[in-house]
């Protein structure tokens, strides 16, 4: 047993006799996985235990083998050169009077007010080495913090969190992981791999990202490059990824464009002693240390996701007119079926269409040759995608630059083809430095207003995504990838710093564009190959990285404690099955209602729950913004409730038995 640094304070409490001889028995929870969203359920549990359980003595145990708070996707040992994809303004682990939740709200700092806290000395519990005092000394709201700084600022939540609680509850920490849970009498037996059991009377999983056994394609390549001493990486956690082993100079391909692609360029270029520098003409420039890799990059689109913004709006924000919370309502009860590409994602397109337009026209009269109210009057009344709309906007919109086309957007190398490698490079390069600008310049500040309309259309269609009148096809590729991907790739990219220096290592000659259409195959005489149809030549490589998280397979994850879940018959992977698709989302189902576990025949467990980018449940997948009502604080507060609602009911069973005893 450790603490991590996270200060536990003992508490005594009398236990004279073994478990169901005292009244002092205490209500034992076991939290598997003590990264952001199991310790954001300990909060909770300390915010609604005075409501709820005020008698009952708790026992929580907090097993993971990573650093409680952080866990280990934030974990404080990993390169500094590893950043956080928002900003520090974004992230929050406390809820606000935005958060509709049944318990009470219990404010707290954001990452930049944390750091802010500390800097005028109202928060002193904090201790940080010399680097990340320097990083707390220069945060800014719009700086994209260190992941080792927010583990600094994770590591004094959970603090927090427990310090909170009051004394009939303590906490237990054990770094190692858990195994197997079994089902005993009114018991759930906890395994943990250093050898000892936990004895609970509930179990919380909230394990995370987790790997999986490697998929047919990936095993094929895996084999490959045994079989010709290759080396081939299949789809992990960059941080987590032996890249020590990627010789300097080779070439190496990576496909994938995101933000896996992001850490990994980072890894093998600034980590392996090279810098870069700002020249006398304001140009990035990479002075090379010898020990990096050639790089070649590539993907479906051939472009990276689009960089974050760092302008700001000129106008006030759009108010929803074509997709809110109202609008997804009355699709949902107004049709037998959900269909989202057809029936949902119209609305939202012509929502992100109407956020840019009304911050070019109302921010930017002068970049327009029409007025406002009648460009949104006709835009009104066309179809997002047609003709006439776009017909419209060339007519009132005299810079192509100004021009928003989703289609053109989300494929921009779409239909273009080069004729010679360094005229992609070239172009690519030229798309980067378009994107910066777009995402930079003040006059250019409607697209932020598109990634408002996206981020809200976003928190809107969450409050359907549990119907049950989804199709099929709908919820395992349409919401779970196509739209998900849609999101990262325009509101969810690197800081705009990581664009400009692929940028100035692409100039460098360290990193090199593969085009669109990426096709990766090996070849007979023991070689990964990488081509696209949009320009000549293939590159031929020893090294193939899949830069990209494992797609969630609860069924075959690594982790020994989903599959024992999933092969014990007491959890279930999601499958779905109507006339316009069959098959599984690799998710982890769970009742929406309190997130209990879910049995192959729909039975919610009585003892386990189960929150987590794993599972169905409708979430986000990253941190809390301020005050959008995040849905994970919703969520963590319904598990804290019905946490705390069982361990009252089994608390008091539990004094009945002890009183028919005495008698
Ligand atoms: C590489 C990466 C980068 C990300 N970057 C961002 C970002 O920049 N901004 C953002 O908002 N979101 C980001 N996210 C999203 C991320 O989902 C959340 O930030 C957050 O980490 C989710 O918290 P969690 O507690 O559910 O999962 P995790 O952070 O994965 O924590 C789960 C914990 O469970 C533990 N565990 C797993 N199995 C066991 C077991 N068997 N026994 C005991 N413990 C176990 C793990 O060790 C881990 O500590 C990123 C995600 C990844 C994977």
């Amino acid at each position: 047993m450790s603490s991590h640094g996270v200060t536990l304070t003992p508490i005594p409490r009398i236990r004279e006799h073994p478990y169901g001889m005292s009244e002092s028995r205490p209500v034992v929870i076991a939290v598997l996985g003590g990264g952001p969203r199991g310790i954001g359920v300990v909060e909770r549990i300390a915010a609604n235990l005075p409501e709820l359980a005020a008698g009952v003595t708790l026992e929580i145990h907090v097993v993971d083998p990573h650093p409680i708070g952080a866990g280990r996707i934030w974990r404080r040992a990993q390169s500094g050169l590893l950043k956080l994809n928002s900003m520090a303004a974004d992230v929050t682990m406390f809820t606000d009077e935005a958060s509709t939740i049944d318990g009470p709200v219990w404010r707290g700092p954001s990452l930049i007010e944390w750091a802010e806290g500390i800097r005028s000395g109202e928060i002193t519990d904090v201790e940080a080495d010399p680097e990340l005092s320097r990083q707390i000394a220069t945060l800014t709201g719009s700086s994209f913090p260190t992941r080792r700084l927010q583990s600094l600022y994770l590591d004094w939540f959970a603090r927090r969190a427990f310090a909170a609680l009051p004394p009939t509850a303590t906490v237990t920490v054990h770094d190692t992981r858990a195994l197997t849970v079994r089902d005993s009498g009114d018991h759930q037996l906890v395994s943990l791999e250093a050898g000892e059991t936990i004895v609970a009377d509930l179990v919380l999983y909230a394990i995370g990202h987790t790997g999986r056994e490697p998929e047919e394609a990936h095993s094929a390549l895996l084999d490959f490059a045994q079989r010709h001493r290759l080396r081939y990486f299949a789809p992990d956690f960059t941080a987590d990824a032996d890249t020590g082993t990627i010789p300097a100079v080779e070439p190496v391909i990576v496909r994938g464009m995101g933000l896996a692609a992001v850490d990994l360029v980072v890894l093998l270029t600034e980590g392996r002693g090279g810098r870069f520098i700002r020249s006398a003409d304001d140009e990035l420039e990479y002075l090379p240390s010898g020990e990096e890799p050639t790089l070649f990059l590539g993907s479906r689109r051939g472009v990276p996701y689009r960089s974050k913004i760092s302008s700001t709006l000129v106008a006030p924000r759009a108010t929803p007119r074509f997709f809110s919370a109202e609008v997804a309502a009355r699709l949902e009860h107004g049709s037998e079926e959900l269909r989202f590409r057809e029936d949902v994602w119209p609305f939202i397109a012509k929502e992100m269409l109407w956020g840019y337009y009304t911050e070019l026209f109302t921010g930017h009269p002068d970049r327009v040759r029409l007025g406002w109210d009648e460009f949104a009057e006709r835009f009104a009344r066309l179809d997002w995608d047609s003709a006439q709309l776009r017909q419209l906007i060339e007519d009132a919109v005299p810079d192509p630059l100004d021009r928003l086309d989703l289609r053109r957007l989300d494929r921009p190398l779409a239909g273009q083809s080069f004729e010679t490698d360094e005229q992609l490079q070239e172009r690519l390069r030229s798309h980067l430095r378009e994107d910066l600008r777009l995402r930079s310049a003040p006059e250019h500040s409607a697209t932020l207003g598109l990634f408002y309309s996206l981020l809200f259309a976003m928190f809107d269609l969450g409050t359907i995504a549990d119907s049950p009148k989804w199709t099929a096809r709908s919820r395992i590729s349409d919401l779970g990838e196509w739209w998900f991907n849609q999101f990262s790739y325009i509101a969810s990219g690197p800081p705009a710093h990581r664009l400009e220096e692929w940028i100035a290592l692409s100039r460098a000659g360290i990193l090199s564009f593969l085009g669109p259409d990426l096709r990766v195959d090996t070849d007979v005489r023991g070689w990964f190959t990488a081509s696209s149809p949009s320009v000549p030549g293939t590159i031929h490589a020893r090294t193939l990285v899949d830069a990209r998280l494992p797609a969630v397979g609860i069924g075959t994850s690594d982790n020994p404690l989903l599959r024992d879940l999933v092969q014990s018959g007491v959890g279930s992977e999601e499958y779905l099955e109507d006339a316009s698709a069959s098959g599984t989302t690799g998710k982890l189902e769970v009742r929406p209602s309190d997130s209990r576990v879910l049995d192959p025949s729909g039975t919610a467990h009585p003892h386990r729950f189960a929150v987590g980018p794993y599972t169905n449940a409708s979430s986000v997948g990253a941190f809390s913004r301020p005050r959008t009502n995040a849905v994970s604080f919703r969520e963590n507060d319904r598990v804290a409730r019905a946490l705390l609602e069982s361990a009252a009911q089994i608390a008091s069973a539990h004094r009945e038995i002890l009183r028919s005893t005495i008698r």
